[in-house]
């Protein structure tokens, strides 16, 4: 799994969050598949996108969706 959004519907293309329960439709490709952001939450408010100051690694960095869950 490459982000928090899983598939609901292989049809449609329908994605859910697994965070925060948003739902949208994948951006597919042209040639097919599914485009890489369509594996990250777009709603901005989802703790998924909330950056914290990483000090090990001197930048900001986004929470590991797994621990979230
Ligand atoms: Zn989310």
């Amino acid at each position: 799994m490459r982000g928090p959004m899983k598939l609901i519907n292989s049809n449609s293309g329908e994605m859910e969050c697994r965070i925060c329960g948003s739902q949208y439709w994948a951006c597919i490709r042209p040639g097919g598949g599914y485009h890489p952001c369509s594996w990250q939450c777009p709603n901005g408010k989802c703790s998924t996108n909330r950056r914290q100051w990483y000090a090990a690694r001197q930048r900001f960095v986004k929470p590991n969706w797994r621990a979230l869950l």
